[in-house]
């Protein structure tokens, strides 16, 4: 897609720093130098984001996040977080499908995990507005 920084990151316009690729699929380090090995895996064929990708490009995604995040444990890494945004309001800023891959160490001190404290409806409520079921 023009004007996409991940699509032309994937053709080879724009450098990256290369950590996998196969068909469907690529992965490369994040430039945010935030935390080591900082890795975003995208599909080849653009999409916006998990809400209007294909179920096949999703499958494919899922299959590189786990071959690279084994890859980073057999590395001497102890775990991994996983971590995508949807939309601007839930903080994505680059409008093609990824995912972030953070390598974690025992008491590395990273918080990966955001501490949320704005829940104002009781749990009965959520469940009546958005079960499925
Ligand atoms: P998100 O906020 O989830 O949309 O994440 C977008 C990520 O893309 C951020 O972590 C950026 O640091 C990263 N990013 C932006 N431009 C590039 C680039 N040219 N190469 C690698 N990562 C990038
Ligand atoms: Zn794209």
């Amino acid at each position: 897609m023009d004007n996409c920084i991940f699509c032309k990151i994937v053709s080879g316009e724009l450098p990256g720093y290369k950590i996998y690729e196969d068909e469907y699929t690529f992965a490369f380090l994040d430039i945010a130098k935030d935390i080591d090995g900082h890795t975003l895996v995208v599909p080849k064929k653009h999409c916006r984001n998990v809400l209007d990708a294909d179920d096949e490009t999703l499958a494919h995604v899922a299959k590189t996040i786990k071959t690279v995040a084994n890859h980073y444990m057999s590395l001497g890494y102890d775990g991994i977080n996983i971590l995508n945004a949807n939309e601007a309001c839930a903080q994505q800023t680059v409008f093609h499908l990824h995912f972030h891959i953070i390598p974690r160490k025992n008491d590395d001190g990273v918080s990966a995990w955001p501490k949320l404290e704005c829940a104002t409806a009781d749990l009965e409520e959520m469940w009546n507005k958005l079960k499925m079921i």
